[in-house]
């Protein structure tokens, strides 16, 4: 047992034993009293009582607390911890469905495909330089209202030194402004590397050089993003361990080209690995040999990609990966295992585990509520629709749910939305930049004089998610 491990563990025990008894609590430093089937980290518990304040988890408890003042949510409903989501490029979840002309080899294929610059590489480049606050808005809000609440991956525009101050906010930006490490951007411990190509280094060139030099606590990098047979595929492992990148502080990001013994020496490196199938499978009509990840022990997340040709969010890859794990690997990965792989497996990696991750008092509250089975809180996850989120919170604040839910929190001045035909709320004190309303307008506006539908805020059934 770790001593982080412990003291959560006797955090959770303390809390178990003696039922919390605490003063009544001023506006200032308001308690929420979340109830409804906690999933815990060493346990699930029926019926439970989860305490916040000042944005962290003050309790986890069986019976409700004895808390004078607090805001109650009283719910039916699974409460899981907020997903941390290591793969990401959010940006162009603004972007419908990429359909790809053909499967590809490797991804430096499909990137010099003329019908994806037309589609969304350039049009991308165009929209981030003027309307970069408003990309980010609609897509964290995506990101949030499939129940994660911490990322990586926003890039600033080309002509700005740095990401906008509007990034801060909403879903944790990893790489930009977490709230970890001081208010504002810039302060983050987590960095970037396209790929191992010159070219590709060439456009990280600061991050290769922190990392090199120990300044981050983990590094993704893309390698071997193709197919198993793919010559180009297949050299790039070697490259990483050439060029210094592969040890402790870096996580390989899709890793379709790696082989057994590719694994053995991630392992032994003791990297770390992110598995995203969906866009592998429309991109190359197959993904990462994970069965030899699992066998050498690798340290495995899941993490969406992107919208265009991965999930829109990360409960909509947990589907999906539940599916290729069934149908192609014979079941190696349980519900509850992808769901670790979601949540404390990628914040461990990120090593804000002692942060974010799980639910545990002392930890940030971070966390999404999903209706749906409590019986079977992991195979409910796994078989999720989007509509089925009723309420994600980030530090402790209230950002999308059900209306009625972020109304007994306290929230009144919300926008609405619609998540597949059912009526949800976003809480405007969170968004960056103004209403959510003007976002979408703003938006879809740029994207309709490119001829380019804006995507919706989630896939809902009458989508077919075609699986492997
Ligand atoms: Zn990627």
């Amino acid at each position: 047992m770790t001593r982080l491990t412990l003291r959560i563990f006797l955090a959770f025990f303390w809390v178990s034993v003696f039922p919390a008894r605490i003063p009544a609590a001023s506006a200032a430093d308001a308690v929420f009293l979340i109830n409804g089937t906690v999933v815990a980290p060493d346990r699930v518990i029926p019926n439970g009582w989860l305490a916040i304040q000042d944005g962290k988890i003050l309790s986890i408890t069986a019976a409700r607390p004895d808390i004078a003042g607090a805001r109650t949510l009283t719910t039916e409903d699974i409460i899981f911890p907020g997903f941390v989501d290591l793969h990401n490029h959010p940006l162009y979840a603004v972007f419908p469905r990429w359909k790809a002309p053909r499967i590809f080899a490797n991804r430096y294929q499909w990137r010099g495909e003329p019908a994806y610059h037309q589609t969304i590489q350039t049009p991308e480049g165009e929209l981030v330089s003027t309307h970069f606050c408003d990309m980010d808005t609609y897509v964290e809000i995506k990101a949030l209202a499939g129940g994660t609440t911490s990322i990586l991956g926003i890039y600033q525009p080309a002509d700005t030194p740095t990401v906008p101050p509007c990034v801060a906010g909403l879903a944790r930006n990893l790489d930009w402004a977490s709230g970890f490490y001081g208010a504002g951007v810039g302060n983050e411990r987590l960095g970037n590397i396209l790929g191992v190509r010159p070219e590709d280094l060439k456009l990280s060139a600061v991050d290769v050089e922190r990392h090199r030099a120990g300044g981050f606590d983990l590094v993704a990098v893309h390698v071997a993003e193709g197919q198993r047979t793919d010559a180009a595929s297949q050299g790039e492992f070697s490259e990483l361990e050439a060029l210094g990148l592969l040890n402790a502080k870096t996580v390989v990001i899709h890793g379709g080209g790696l082989v057994e013994e590719d694994f053995a020496k991630l392992r032994r490196a003791e990297a770390a690995f992110i598995w995203s199938p969906r866009s592998n499978f429309e991109l190359y009509g197959q993904t990462a040999d994970i069965s030899a990840a699992v066998r050498q022990n690798v340290t495995m997340a899941l993490a969406p990609d992107w919208s265009p040709t991965g999930s829109t969010n990360m409960l909509a890859e947990i589907a999906y990966a539940k599916s290729v794990s069934d149908r192609q690997f014979a079941g190696l990965l349980s519900a509850k295992q992808l769901f670790e792989m979601a949540t404390i497996v990628p914040a461990r990696i990120a090593r804000i585990d002692d942060k974010v991750g799980s639910l545990a008092a002392g930890l940030r509250a971070d966390l999404f509520l999903l209706r749906s089975d409590v019986a079977n809180p992991f195979d409910a996850l796994a078989g999720a629709a989007p509509q089925d989120v009723t309420l994600t919170m980030v530090d402790g604040k209230p950002v999308y749910g059900a209306l009625g839910y972020l109304t007994a929190l306290g929230v009144s001045d919300v926008d609405g939305v619609t998540m597949c035909g059912t009526a949800r709320a976003i809480n405007r004190a969170a968004l960056p930049a103004g209403g959510f309303t003007g976002v979408t307008t703003r938006l879809s506006d740029a994207l309709t004089a490119k001829n380019i539908r804006l995507a919706g805020l989630a896939e809902c059934a009458e989508e077919t998610i075609a699986k492997p």
